[in-house]
């Protein structure tokens, strides 16, 4: 069985262990355009903020462990065209510039996704960067090193990231968006007026409510402008957002609008010898029960293992996802899970919301923190749709508890009153996520 692989970041990555794991007879090829593989993205803002110190701890993997276990890897090969009647993949071999073509029996896609770039007058200016990869983490950090004024543009996660770690190594930072606040579509204004106090705070200027409509080029630096106004910087990152990479695919299996590869369960396309996984898939979106494009690491890895054991025969189900995700930031860890209120009421969705502040332990303990949660709910079947939770206190784990309960559909009453460990080091008789749901019942019972 000849298996192509086409990309190899997280999603191909795993799906080639599993395949090889799984299949030991097959034969693999991977094409990856890269000279590297594996590079963890999510640790680019802590890269260029001084937290991790040396960048190769970046990257869990290699072509060398790749080739060790049977992969045929093909570094600097950018594949230029499928064809999936032909079941052949035509390949550019990015060092001499030679092209072949080749057949498979199972295509894998896990070519993942690009920044979006939108076409603003000036934007292929030099000083306007980019933040995905291995390259452009290296870049970002030279270019750092003579930039004294930083632009980000979009407080995604991403953006949120970046704008905090160069406001701690000494730059003048703004974070410029066209939403009105940092994070909407994971967080209510409750918990982004925390998180934007402490920008303001760390000298990190916010321009939020405003579009960027030019780049200009100037003799020192680079002026962005708005429709509200300008700001003259040396560098601009542009965070807004990423589009799957699938237009080796266009026309031949089904995809979201956006270009997402739809798949069944067990990641095939609409054309059964055709996978995907990863940032050139969509999701299945537990909370909505529908499709969704959520490019994260958490979605790829996860997937491309299922590429493995579904290879041959369906065998193991995707379980879909919540999109739990967070990020610490000057200190706070800030998690969220499933739906917000807001997104809820976008996607049509029947809701209602308690947010709550408590302690996490009792205030006879010698420090407590205090934390601020939110759960979403169905009204109707007490479902748990999403939460979110912001805290000085490592609160990480209780998103993963959340995401849990979302999974299995469990209800408030059920996170009222489920089993959690008292000990005063860690909490009250009660946990904190207890209590939420307490809260919630509260709301129910009004
Ligand atoms: C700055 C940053 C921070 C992030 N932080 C987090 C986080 O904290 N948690 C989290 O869960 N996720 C995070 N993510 C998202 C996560 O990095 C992505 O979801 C993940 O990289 C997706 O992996 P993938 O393998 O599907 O796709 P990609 O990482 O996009 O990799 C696709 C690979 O395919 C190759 N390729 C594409 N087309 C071709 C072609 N035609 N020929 C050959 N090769 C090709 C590309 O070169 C690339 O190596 C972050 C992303 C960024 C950018």
């Amino acid at each position: 069985m000849k298996v192509t692989v086409i990309g190899c970041t997280h999603a191909g990555t795993f799906a080639i262990k599993q395949i090889l794991a799984d299949h030991p007879d097959a034969d693999v090829t991977v094409y990856e355009r890269n000279d590297n593989i594996s590079f963890l993205s999510c640790g680019i803002a802590l890269y260029l903020g001084g937290q991790v110190a040396d960048p190769q701890g970046l990257f869990y993997s290699n072509p060398a462990e790749l080739t060790k276990l049977g992969a045929n890897v093909q570094m600097n090969h950018n594949v230029l065209a499928v064809d999936s009647a032909a079941k052949t993949v035509t390949v550019e071999d990015l060092t001499t510039h030679e092209q072949t073509t080749s057949s498979y029996d199972k295509l894998v896609m896990t070519s993942g996704s690009w920044p979006v770039v939108p076409k603003i007058p000036g934007i292929d200016s030099a000083k306007v960067k980019l933040c995905k990869n291995w390259n452009h983490a290296q870049t970002l950090f030279e270019d750092a090193k003579d930039a004294k004024r930083i632009t980000v543009i979009g407080a995604g996660y991403i953006g949120a990231e970046l704008a905090e770690a160069y406001s701690t190594t000494g730059h003048d930072v703004t974070l410029i968006d066209a939403q009105d606040r940092v994070m909407p579509k994971y967080f209510d204004a409750q918990f982004t007026d925390v998180i934007e106090q402490d920008y303001r705070d760390h000298g990190v200027k916010l321009a939020l409510g405003e579009k960027v409509a030019s780049f200009q080029d100037t003799a020192d630096g680079l002026t962005i402008t708005t429709d509200k106004g300008s700001y003259d910087t040396d560098l601009a990152i542009l965070c807004i957002g990423f589009r799957p990479n699938t237009g080796l695919l266009q026309g031949q299996v089904k995809m979201a609008p956006n270009g997402a590869i739809l798949t069944d369960d067990y990641m095939r396309s609409s054309n059964p010898d055709i996978f995907a996984a990863g940032d050139s898939a969509a999701v299945h979106y537990n909370p909505t029960h529908k499709n969704a494009y959520i490019p994260l690491a958490t979605n790829a890895v996860r997937q491309g293992i299922l590429v493995g054991k579904n290879l041959t025969k369906p065998t193991v189900k995707y379980m879909g996802t919540q999109s739990s995700s967070g990020l610490a930031l000057y200190g706070r860890t800030i998690v969220s899970t499933g739906l917000t209120l807001e997104a809820a009421k976008l996607q049509g969705v029947d809701a209602d919301q308690v947010i709550i502040t408590d302690n996490y332990r009792p205030e006879f303990m010698p420090t407590t923190e205090p934390v601020l949660m939110s759960l979403v709910f169905d009204p109707t079947t007490k479902r748990i749709l999403g939460g979110a939770l912001i805290s000085k206190y490592d609160v990480s784990q209780s998103a993963n508890t959340l995401s849990v309960c979302i999974q299995n559909e469990n209800t408030v009453d059920d996170l009222a009153m489920v089993d959690m460990l008292f000990q005063p080091n860690f909490d009250r008789p009660f946990n904190y996520l207890n209590i939420l749901a307490q809260a919630a019942q509260a709301k129910l019972a009004n």
